[in-house]
């Protein structure tokens, strides 16, 4: 029975990565001492792995940005308008390229844009996204994969097992950058470099070599279906004396199990974290001599595994397929789990005994193979844990889980129909015809920035402290007045992070020191972690709102962050299932929604950017999620009298297959993301004709550019054409934290215009 590992955190134990990338990029150090900090932390990884016990090693998982982009690298799949940069750079210089390729490049009268980004399938993670023409050539670009994989051959022997995005799921994660071909019929082309590729590292001595398909745990079609069986079946002809592995990740098989245990491959893994029960159906269908590689141990979160569980698991393999059939192994890469928690020494220890980081992991799957070689005592020691945590105080709260039990449709639903709140909202604030106001925060400026740095080293009191953020909220209001605006907001500058803010004030939310995880390039994010029963002990945002209404006449909207986003950007619990965790969080926002209404705050806005990233998978399951979803949404909501309005708002506003999902969440108005498809994420809400009003986004905010107001009056124009004017308001398209002040207030000025002449010509 082999110990596995799929691959490692690539940052190192300090994100040195990070900081070598960034000084490179800066200019600060050369090539070679960035070349020089990755051998470092590849050879502290293996190092570390074979130190655990793990028997196939991974290399190659290793990336100075993206194992997505090394693979475009590798196969030579350069887009075209990067040859300048190509003829530039010598071949030795090919990290420049690279970077090129990642980041852009802007030099000597090069502006050569980068490559597009996008989520690493349910993750946090962002991978490069490959581009392909109808003529697509592929051909071994890179020494890189073979020069590692001989390095960690020096120092891993035998165990050393490269990883590769597998040639199916490569396609599938690309792109088609012209009409009139499909990417998928791309794979004759393809298959051949990658038997090229294997062949090589083959005589280079590789044994095991592991490609990663994490589309066979996906809805799959009948073209990619072929394209599976197609390329492993050259792949099996062409390459002969070495092993392959195919690795399946983040959702079950189901469907394309037969398809995946038949492969002709020697070795598959699965993930039975995601999908415990896919182990029978596959343990039945399983063709004789195929290995089975048991993702037990949770790749995606910071839980230790509960080895009772994992050992049944194993078990019943076992007595199917017999020990040298099995393999251990965590679910996926620990790429998506923070490096170490043995430098965390803030934690509870009583809850640190609940937790494992990557390193624990590695050291889980020597545990499992241990115990189910005999060792009772480690097993002991981890059914006490275990058990302490199922019966906890520090998690388990009467009061919460029986607020959450009581919950009726009552508490989902406001008072009245969306009509007569619209009646008596439009008699209470009085607003004009496309009232007009931000999404919440304003510039976060160095200075702000600077006072809760100082605030935490202790230069600063609390007072002080807050006497500077009064300030710069009174003066974010005296601008707005100014500019015009209908609905003020107080600019969020207490805020360091949208989530963060809030899990700070929450029972039941622990920080760590240094639990990074990696989010695209250099740049790490460190998820706060639910562990206990949520609950909301004190108001948490009524003294910055009621401060600043009591500066203004105008209407001061409150700003809250929803449930599911809060869900979405922590590592959230395993002991119970999602959806009761965001009604534990819906309960506290909703109390703190009641709050702000009794602080005579009559606008509250709840973010819920996450909602849609937050679908799963496999399309069969997105309403069983959307159900719940919506739900804890309209909990946190509906605490409200009419008369007080509930906004939401929005990015990334591909809704055309959710939106009667997002129309189901009743916010009396929604603030979307919509001027860079010039209106035409709006069309999903016209054709739904969506009933209650929307702001759909005016102004890009990612770019420091100043609209024009003849551009926004435009997108009115467009607006007005598919939605009820009466309906509409006017918005940037996200919040402004990361603009600086003179382009916010220009372009605000120019929308508030703009609001004026639509006032006038609709
Ligand atoms: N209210 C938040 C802000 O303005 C919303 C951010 C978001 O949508 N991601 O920053
Ligand atoms: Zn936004």
């Amino acid at each position: 029975m082999l110990k596995n590992n799929l691959g490692y955190p690539r940052m190192g134990s300090h994100r040195q990565l990070k900081k070598a990338c960034e000084q490179y990029w800066a200019g600060k150090i050369n090539r070679k001492d960035l070349q020089q900090a990755a051998r470092k932390i590849k050879e502290e990884n293996w190092q570390l792995q074979l130190n655990t016990g793990i028997d196939l090693v991974p290399c190659n998982d290793f990336s100075f940005y993206d194992q997505v982009l090394d693979m475009t690298l590798l196969l030579g799949a350069i887009p075209s308008r990067y040859t300048q940069v190509l003829t530039e750079v010598n071949s030795n210089e090919e990290m420049d390229l690279y970077f090129a390729m990642a980041r852009g490049y802007q030099k000597d009268g090069l502006d050569i844009t980068a490559m597009e980004m996008t989520k690493w399938f349910d993750t946090n993670y962002h991978y490069i996204v490959p581009e392909f023409t109808a003529d697509q050539q592929f051909r071994i670009f890179s020494e890189t994969l073979f020069s590692e994989f001989n390095h960690a051959r020096q120092i891993c022997g035998k165990a050393a097992k490269p990883v590769l995005l597998g040639p199916v799921s490569y396609l599938l994660a690309g792109k088609e950058k012209e009409a009139d071909f499909e990417k998928i019929d791309l794979i004759k082309k393809l298959v051949p470099v990658y038997v090229e590729i294997i062949k090589r590292l083959k005589n280079y001595g590789a044994e095991w070599i592991q490609l990663d398909e994490p589309f066979l745990a996906l809805d799959l079609g009948k073209k990619e279906k072929q394209a599976f069986e197609y390329a492993y079946g050259e792949i099996a002809k062409a390459c002969k004396g070495v092993n392959i592995l195919v690795a399946t990740y983040f959702d079950g098989l189901l469907d394309n199990t037969q398809l995946a245990v038949n492969l002709p491959v020697e070795a598959l893994h699965i993930d039975l974290v995601r999908a415990p029960e896919q182990l029978d159906e596959v343990l039945s269908l399983i063709p004789d001599n195929l290995i089975l590689s048991l993702g037990v141990i949770d790749g995606r979160n910071v839980w230790k595994n509960d080895y009772m569980k994992s050992l049944l698991q194993i078990n019943n393999a076992v007595s199917k397929l017999g020990e040298e059939r099995i393999m251990i192994s965590p679910s996926c890469s620990l790429l998506h789990t923070p490096f170490d928690l043995d430098q965390e020494t803030q934690i509870n220890p009583e809850i640190k005994n609940w937790m494992a980081f990557a390193k624990q992991k590695l050291e889980e799957v020597n545990a499992l193979y241990q115990i189910f070689s005999g060792n009772t005592e480690l097993l002991h020691l981890n059914q006490s844990a275990i058990q302490s945590r199922k019966k906890s105080p520090l998690i388990h709260k009467d009061l919460v889980k029986q607020r959450v039990a009581a919950i009726t449709d009552a508490d989902s639903t406001r008072k009245s129909a969306f009509p007569l709140r619209q009646q008596l909202q439009q008699q209470r604030f009085k607003l004009p015809l496309f009232p007009t106001t931000t999404i919440g925060s304003f510039p976060q400026t160095d200075e702000i920035r600077q006072l809760r740095a100082r605030l935490k080293r202790g230069e600063l009191t609390t007072d002080q402290y807050d006497a500077a953020i009064e300030k710069a909220t009174i003066d974010a209001i005296r601008l707005q007045e100014e500019i015009g605006l209908d609905v003020l907001v107080h600019g969020e500058f207490e805020r360091n992070d949208m989530v963060e803010y809030f899990g700070e004030q929450l029972d039941g939310y622990l920080f760590t020191k240094n639990g990074w995880v990696q989010s695209y390039g250099s740049r790490c994010v460190k998820p706060p972690v639910i562990f206990g029963d949520i609950s909301r002990p004190k108001d948490m945002t009524v003294r910055w709102s009621h401060f600043a209404q009591q500066q203004t006449d105008r209407p001061m909207k409150g700003m809250l962050t929803g449930p599911i986003t809060i869900l979405q950007w922590s590592f959230v619990r395993d002991d119970q299932p999602r959806s009761v965790t965001a009604n534990q969080i819906a309960l506290a926002i909703r109390d703190e929604v009641v709050a702000l209404e009794n602080a005579g705050i009559g606008i509250i806005q709840i973010d819920e950017p996450a909602i849609r990233e937050g679908l799963p998978l496999r399309r069969a399951n997105w309403s069983a999620y959307l159900d719940w979803a919506i739900k804890a949404f309209r909990i946190s909501a509906s605490g409200v009298k009419d008369e007080t309005q509930i906004h939401t708002h929005m990015c990334y506003s591909e809704f055309n297959d959710i939106i009667e999902n997002i129309a189901a969440m009743d916010a009396d108005v929604i603030t979307i993301e919509t001027s860079r498809s010039q209106m035409d994420l709006l069309n999903a809400f016209a054709d739904f004709e969506y009933p209650n009003e929307i702001g759909p986004g005016v102004y890009d905010i990612h770019s420091p550019r100043v609209p024009t107001t003849y551009e926004m009056v435009n997108l009115l124009e467009k607006a007005a054409a598919l939605l009820p004017a009466q309906n509409i308001w006017v918005n940037p398209d996200c919040g402004l934290k990361t603009r600086h002040w003179p382009e916010t207030l220009s372009a605000l000025k120019n929308m508030v215009d703009a609001a004026k002449q639509a006032r006038e010509n609709i």
